[in-house]
């Protein structure tokens, strides 16, 4: 019953209908969770809590005083604070630390009257791509519970895959919303660098960290992102633009668009074949309509993924600092003094992944290596955002695959991260570059797994980019 909504003006309807209320849904999807415990989506599950504000919501909207969100009940990533639970990042070393305020996406949500059903599984302080480097296991695809979700927002993207809440909260540093929706077929929206309040969100690396949705439809994104976005006293990097508000055009008024697409996309051994056909079938659906849609080769490409993470991984070494067995979390009983609280605790706290990129963001920040790490690598993006934006300049958007491939087999470990981190190769470079981008579902492999396109465009254009995604998601 719950899985068969795919957006909240459907479940208005209902409740207005009197066909549903808000608790009855919840129970639907507490039932879910339990039913697909197995696919450890939940780091924690607020259950008694989330039947309670259903109640509340029941009664404002029999008022008539509920908020936009009311119906909606959603799940947060394990690294947004809420003030009085639990939040861990997936970490060892936050196990047992409870928020003692809460961030302000989660209160504008609350006062939309969201319902928040729980804490969701990710990576280890969202460092990964495939949901495999969380102290609390690996998340299963419901698709495929032989595969990833994804990753980092791997959990939240399999919540709303299964049914087991109505849409996520993810972030996303180098496509950590995007490419989970890829994989678990949903929408992911990164919006534009500086629209949505990092307060109270666990820091990864600051100068890329965002928030967004995963949903089942891009009205549902529209209006959490309109809820979420918008200037915030407690972060100084939001922008003082005004948030417009979605407005959903028929398909028939969408003019010709400009599109570019990168070649190498197409072109690139390293692509999976229906990776790339998915990719042609709507470049040719687009040309079709009378769009205009071009080839482009971007030659920086070989340098996002270095790019990206030399200064990932520097903000990372900076911002994981704080985790020190002293102000807050784990503390390793083989403390005895300064030292060895810091080494012990740090040591036996991180994971593997957390503590390779602790130490490479380490080295790039270190004196003698430094200009020849740290400082190239900014140099690089600030080209990377020129050669970008210049393309924005003249086409409305970028068209590229979320990923190369799509959701591979759980455990299918690398030796070498490199190779891991080549994945990201078309996520990042919205990252880097600060601009929106959105992953849309389009239709799934031979195998049954979901395919994933994405959209790029330029800063501060969520307005156009959903208008869009609707009209390319009816194509
Ligand atoms: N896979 C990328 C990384 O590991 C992106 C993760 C993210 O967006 N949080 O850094």
């Amino acid at each position: 019953m719950t899985n068969s909504y795919t957006s909240l003006s459907q479940i208005k309807s209902d409740i207005a209908a009197g066909g549903i209320t808000v608790e009855k849904l919840v129970k639907g999807y507490l039932n879910k969770i339990s039913a697909n415990a197995h696919l450890n989506a939940f780091n924690e599950v607020f259950d008694n809590e989330a039947l309670a504000s259903a109640k509340k919501v029941d009664s404002r909207i029999q008022d008539g005083t509920a908020g936009k969100l009311a119906g909606m009940v959603i799940a947060i990533k394990d690294n947004i604070c809420y003030k009085g639970h639990k939040v861990t990042a997936s970490s060892k070393i936050l196990e047992n630390f409870t928020s003692v305020y809460s961030s302000t996406i989660v209160e504008r949500l609350l006062a939309q009257d969201a319902v928040i059903i729980g804490r969701c599984n990710c990576d280890e302080f969202a460092m990964g791509a495939s949901n495999e480097n969380s102290f609390f296991g690996p998340v299963k695809n419901y698709s495929d519970e032989s595969r990833v979700p994804g990753g980092s927002s791997g959990g939240s993207a399999v919540a709303v895959q299964a049914g087991m809440c109505h849409a996520a909260i993810g972030t996303d540093t180098g496509g950590s919303v995007r490419q989970p929706a890829s994989f678990c077929g949903l929408i992911g929206l990164k919006p534009t660098y500086g629209r949505i309040s990092r307060h109270g969100i666990i820091a990864y690396a600051s100068s890329f960290d965002q928030v967004g949705p995963i949903t089942r439809s891009i009205e549902d994104a529209a209006l959490l992102y309109e809820v979420m976005a918008g200037p915030d006293e407690y972060d100084s990097t939001l922008a003082n633009v005004e948030v417009e508000s979605y407005n959903s055009k028929a398909k028939t008024t969408v003019s010709p668009k400009k599109i570019a697409y990168l070649q190498e996309a197409i072109s690139s051994p390293g692509v999976n074949g229906e990776v790339k056909n998915n990719l042609v079938d709507y470049i040719e659906k687009l040309r079709a309509e009378g769009h205009t849609v071009k080839p482009i080769a971007f030659e920086l490409l070989d340098y996002l993924v270095p790019a990206y993470y030399i200064l990932a991984m520097a903000e990372a070494s900076s911002n994981l600092s704080r985790y020190d067995g002293v102000h807050m979390g784990y503390r390793s009983p083989a403390a005895v003094d300064p030292v060895s609280t810091y080494k012990n605790s740090r040591s036996e706290g991180f994971g593997k992944e957390v503590k390779r990129r602790i130490m490479l963001g380490t080295f790039v920040l270190s004196a003698g290596y430094y200009d020849a790490y740290f400082a190239k690598a900014q140099k690089v993006r600030r080209m990377i955002r020129e050669k970008t934006d210049a393309i924005l300049k003249e086409y409305d958007f970028i068209l590229i695959p979320t990923a190369p491939e799509p959701a591979f087999a759980i455990g299918k470990v690398e030796k070498d991260p490199v190779v891991t981190y080549l994945a990201d190769i078309f996520t990042v470079q919205a990252s880097l570059t600060g601009a929106p981008a959105i992953s849309l579902p389009t239709g799934n492999n031979s195998k049954g797994l979901p395919l994933g396109l994405q959209l790029l465009t330029r800063h501060f254009g969520e307005q156009e980019l959903l208008n869009f995604s609707k009209y390319f998601l009816e194509l």
